[in-house]
């Protein structure tokens, strides 16, 4: 459910024209919809109303801290892979005590950073992790919340390269050495065992691989109790997939279901970590048309996003709906849809079928809210386009494009080379 819709063949987030906001802001911009953003939060936290339950929005979905302040407001805390994230979720507001920290390779200053802000606890996913963080603390003498990312080695059935926790990803620590970490964390001096966390994978449609990992988590907090090990927490991740085209993912009160059905007197908070769910369909990148042409046959609409700007469909052969911002009649015709930039991977759509779009006009690349601006880059020296955020009939630059000058910003040309 979201609050991008037609009006007279106009396209409309909430009250707001999109293409009267083009005009005002300029293409290429990502547009957001408020209204859809706290549905989304409301509806996947009210699912689990029945259990203590923290909902940890992944920063790393859509990292704007006015978005993030939109799920401060409503009580939600972040789960966190880096310390700039740390950084932009305490500018958003977030409290400390609902932020959890997940990620492979935390350096000692970004350890640092989250044990004086005192986070509720670290998601470790190695040894020496473990030590490096007990040591951190011992040093700026605080304890370290902590729990340890267990790698369940399940199939969540997704793109390989958002597939995160089978048996050969690098993320976490099995099952079984887990057990030897959780003992040996026990005896360390400056760390509180909080809780056991995991995370299979994203853009996950099926609750089974959810539940799989679930079963071995609950195995694993029973055999860490009769060991005297107290685990409060139990952090499922995220990972819940959405409509892009034509998936079928389960509804977030299905998933809720699932879950809360398989884990009776398990006497844990759950922390979950959604990321896509929540901002997925609540984001559309737009852009225009440049220009058309034909190759040999082969049709070609070149618009002005590229790859730099979402990086989905070349990264991972992502389908993103594209639709004019303007419907008429038209014929139908089978195009790439593709970007300026000078890499033939640079493709918001190939081969596809869509109405014969012209020169000048504007198109929307619809549910591109997760892992679009977050992912961008300034490749090929292309400024970051705007974040636009609709709320109602208004709507507000929550970042601004980027300049020129905002591309050489930091950069330096040494004294030997000004001779
Ligand atoms: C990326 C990530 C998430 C969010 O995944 P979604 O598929 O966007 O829900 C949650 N937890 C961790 C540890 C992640 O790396």
């Amino acid at each position: 459910m979201n609050y991008f819709q037609y009006r007279n063949r106009a396209l409309f987030c909430e009250e707001a024209d999109v293409e009267q906001i083009a005009r005002e802001a300029g293409t290429p911009f990502y547009l957001y919809s408020h209204r859809t953003l706290r549905h989304h939060f409301r509806v996947f936290s009210a699912a689990f109303a029945e259990v203590p339950h923290i909902v940890c929005f992944s920063v790393k979905a859509c990292s704007n801290t006015a978005i993030l302040r939109i799920f401060a407001r409503e009580g939600g805390g972040v789960d966190l892979v880096s310390g700039g994230e740390l950084y932009r979720a305490l500018k958003a507001g977030v409290d400390p005590s609902r932020m959890v920290y997940s990620g492979v390779g935390k350096r000692e200053d970004e350890i640092d950073l989250a044990l004086r802000t005192g986070i509720l606890m670290f998601n470790v996913e190695s040894f020496q992790e473990l030590e490096t963080i007990n040591v951190r603390a011992g040093k700026l003498g605080v304890r370290a919340g902590i729990g340890l990312r267990v790698n369940p080695d399940v199939d969540p059935e997704t793109h390989a390269h958002i597939s995160t926790g089978l048996k050969g990803n690098k993320f976490g620590i099995n099952v079984e050495a887990s057990l030897l970490a959780y003992r040996y964390a026990a005896k360390l001096k400056h760390v509180d065992i909080k809780g056991v966390s995991c995370h299979i994978g994203s853009q996950v449609t099926k609750t089974s691989p959810f539940i799989d990992a679930l079963g071995r988590l609950k195995d694993l907090i029973r055999r860490l109790r009769e060991e005297g090990i107290a685990i409060h927490y139990l952090d499922l991740g995220g990972g819940l997939g959405i409509t892009y085209d034509r998936e079928t993912p389960p509804h977030p009160s299905e998933y809720a279901r699932a879950i809360i059905d398989a884990s009776s007197e398990m006497d844990c908070t759950f922390i979950f970590e959604p990321g896509r769910v929540i901002v997925g369909n609540a984001g559309i990148l737009v852009t225009r048309v440049l220009y058309t042409k034909e190759n040999d046959g082969k049709r070609f609409v070149i618009v002005d996003a590229g790859m730099n700007d979402l990086v989905r469909p070349s990264l991972y052969g992502s389908f993103h709906l594209i639709q004019p911002v303007i419907q008429r009649e038209r014929e139908e015709i089978t195009t790439d849809v593709v970007g300026p930039i000078c890499e033939s991977g640079d493709f918001l759509a190939k081969g596809r079928q869509m109405p014969a779009v012209e020169r000048g006009e504007l198109l929307a690349v619809m549910s591109a809210g997760a892992y679009g601006f977050s992912m961008s880059s300034n490749y090929n020296s292309r400024p970051r386009i705007p974040e636009i955020l609709v709320r109602d009939d208004r709507w507000y630059v929550i970042r601004k494009r980027e300049n020129f000058e905002d591309l050489v910003r930091g950069e330096e040309i040494p004294d030997f080379l000004n001779t």
